[in-house]
């Protein structure tokens, strides 16, 4: 036995740090995991698991409008935020209660207190007034809102951190941003009834998206009753009698109630004390590592969004699975990061895996792409002016499908089992020669015939 008082110590008990303690103490080692919030991290606490709870709130208007398309006389009544609110912190608090209960049952020993480097196999616990020593330590800390704090007023704005603490639900928003967070909390302030602005700085929102992605998206947010700004720069945010009012440089002032900054987030790293461990960070600020998620001192290691690699909740699972595998288990291992599928769950949804077609046309040359755009069948009674977006790319010299892109109802759902053949590199005609389920949307996906050019040989 080392002379360490663990094998192994993590910082952070979010998705990624709790896999690896799990796992790591079911090899027998003796592991313990710092958290000094609550156990389940960002996903559970205070992202995706809360959020999708209020994408499902705010979906019901919709549904119902739907419902009338078809003859029912459902009317919609009024939403109880305080009633949504304790029934969805309730549901939180239960869902960390079963993330400690399984760091007990795999032998983690579970430290509620902040955790910061003395050198590099000792850490402090502050507030508990003493060091602990680990001869391996996992930073897991993930990330944090960032705020542009160049913005004169900045401080009256609110982060997705305090968004999900809200009494009640402000009558007007103005969500600053064009990333994941600032459209899906646009479109769920929308769906529940909140007059909602959402001002991008750019002339298209979803930047890294596929650009037809990102038209259809842009369009389709407003055709929903979204107030969009598109090219709008804040200038400042002025608390007033009538509420918060923003500056545009465009020259607009837009007076709301409350205002969202969605404007990105930055691996926290604040406080670690990893100067006095020897670990480097990358010129961004994220906690540099290698493919083994291995940092500058050997013995220490970091997953999750505190290396800035792709900052989803199963990247940071399989990360530390693989540093467990690798560390605890004698199989070195390491997480492919090509072909991560993700969803936005805006309304419409967007899912996407692989490439885009601009992606694809820079490292390949020549490509085919198949679209189509077409009524959602269930919307169809309701009138409404939305259409669903499919598209697949092709990389012309293999027939591989290396990118899948969808808009429209259930788009999550469908792209993670195309996000299969995606990653298996499955070709054009093996995805031709599976039999469609019909009437479905995802049958579209194995029935698109005629390719189009890509779109710079378009304009070529
Ligand atoms: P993103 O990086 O996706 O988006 C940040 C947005 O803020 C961009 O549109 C950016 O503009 C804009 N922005 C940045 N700085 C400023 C500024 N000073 N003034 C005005 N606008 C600004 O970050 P998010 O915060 O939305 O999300 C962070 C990450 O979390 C995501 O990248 C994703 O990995 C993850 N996430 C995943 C979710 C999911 O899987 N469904 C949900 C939520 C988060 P520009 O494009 O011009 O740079």
């Amino acid at each position: 036995m080392s002379s360490f008082d663990y094998d192994l110590f993590v910082i952070g008990a979010g998705s990624g740090g709790v896999r690896a303690a799990r796992l790591a103490a079911q090899t027998g080692a003796r592991v313990a995991i710092a958290e000094e919030y609550r156990v389940g991290g960002t996903c559970v606490i205070r992202g995706c698991v809360p959020k999708k709870f209020m994408v499902y709130a705010s979906e019901f208007p919709e549904e119902i409008a739907l419902a009338q398309g078809y003859g029912w006389t459902a009317e919609l009544g009024a939403f109880d935020w305080a009633r949504f609110k304790a029934t969805k912190d309730a549901e939180i608090s239960r869902l960390s209660g079963i993330y400690a209960a399984n760091l007990a049952k795999a032998g983690v020993q579970l430290i509620n207190a902040r955790a910061q480097f003395v050198d590099s196999h000792t850490l402090e616990l502050p507030s508990q007034g003493r060091r602990l020593t680990a001869a391996k330590i996992l930073i897991a800390t993930g990330g944090r809102p960032v705020v542009p704090t160049a913005l004169p007023g900045h401080e009256h704005g609110l982060t997705s951190n305090e968004v999900f603490h809200l009494e009640q639900a402000p009558k007007s928003i103005l969500v600053i941003g064009g990333g994941y967070i600032a459209i899906e909390f646009a479109c769920v302030f929308k769906g529940l009834g909140v007059e909602t602005t959402l001002a991008y700085r750019g002339p298209k929102l979803l930047r890294g998206f596929d650009e037809e992605v990102r038209e259809h998206v842009t369009e389709a947010v407003v055709e929903n009753g979204l107030h969009l700004r598109l090219n709008a720069e804040p200038m400042g945010i002025e608390k007033t009698e009538a509420g918060l009012v923003c500056h545009f440089a465009h020259g607009e002032d837009l007076t709301v109630e409350a205002v969202l900054f969605a404007t990105g987030r930055a691996p926290y790293v604040e406080g670690l004390g990893l100067e006095h461990a020897g670990v480097a960070l990358t010129p961004k600020g994220a906690i540099a590592v290698d493919a083994f998620s291995r940092t500058s001192t050997p013995h220490i290691f970091a997953v999750g969004d505190v290396t800035d690699r792709i900052n989803l909740t199963p990247v940071a699972i399989r990360e530390a699975a693989a540093f467990a595998a690798t560390e605890f288990q004698h199989r070195p291992t390491r997480f492919d990061h090509l072909d991560v599928a993700s969803a936005v769950f805006s309304q419409p949804e967007v899912a996407t895996v692989g490439l885009s077609e601009e992606e694809a046309v820079e490292r390949f040359g020549e490509i085919e792409i198949f679209v189509t755009r077409f009524r959602p069948m269930k919307s169809l009674f309701a009138g409404k002016p939305d259409r669903v977006l499919m598209k697949l790319v092709v990389q012309k010299a293999t027939n591989k499908v290396v990118g899948c892109h969808m808009v429209g109802p259930g788009a999550a759902e469908i792209i993670q089992m195309a996000a299969i053949a995606v990653k298996a590199g499955l070709t054009k005609r093996d995805w031709d020669e599976t039999c469609a389920v019909h009437p479905t949307m995802a049958e579209e996906f194995v029935t698109l015939k005629d390719a189009r050019p890509w779109r710079s040989e378009t304009k070529a």
